[in-house]
């Protein structure tokens, strides 16, 4: 689900899960397409403090499952912190994750290595989400 906005495009999205890591690859692509840019920078920016956006390995399933186990591992759920949501955990494997990513265009294609893929990372789901993506254009 998308909404016009005056510079960027706002999507929605839907997570399923408490924990998880969607590939929006092809959701940056399309909006590549639609604006016509063939050589530029792509903005995505998460306005969440509990989710995030990184690339990553999308050619084995099993890299995305590691990255959330070991995520896990790093910031366990309870270890007394006083933040009274109770979601800590989250607001950390958010910020190690970051709330943005650019990818340059080159050719009207985003210059992404063989085995990557940009994901929405979800870390206090399930929720409704929102991913802003930004086309800039190279005048230069
Ligand atoms: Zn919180």
């Amino acid at each position: 689900m998308k909404k016009s906005g005056e510079a960027e495009m706002e999507y929605t999205i839907k997570t399923s899960r408490p924990e998880e890591m969607i590939e929006i690859t092809d959701m940056v692509r399309q909006e590549v397409r639609k604006k016509g840019v063939k050589d530029g920078i792509a903005i995505l920016y998460v306005p969440h403090t509990t989710a995030g956006v990184t690339i990553n390995e999308n050619a084995d399933p099993d890299v995305v499952h590691d990255i959330l186990l070991g995520l896990k591992k790093a910031f366990p759920e309870n270890i007394g912190y006083r933040h009274a949501e109770g979601n800590s955990h989250a607001h950390m494997k958010a910020s190690v994750m970051g709330a943005s990513c650019m990818v340059m265009i080159e050719n009207g294609e985003l210059k992404l290595g063989t085995w990557q893929g940009i994901y929405f990372c979800e870390f206090d789901g399930p929720r409704s989400r929102q991913v802003y993506i930004k086309i800039m254009k190279n005048d230069g």
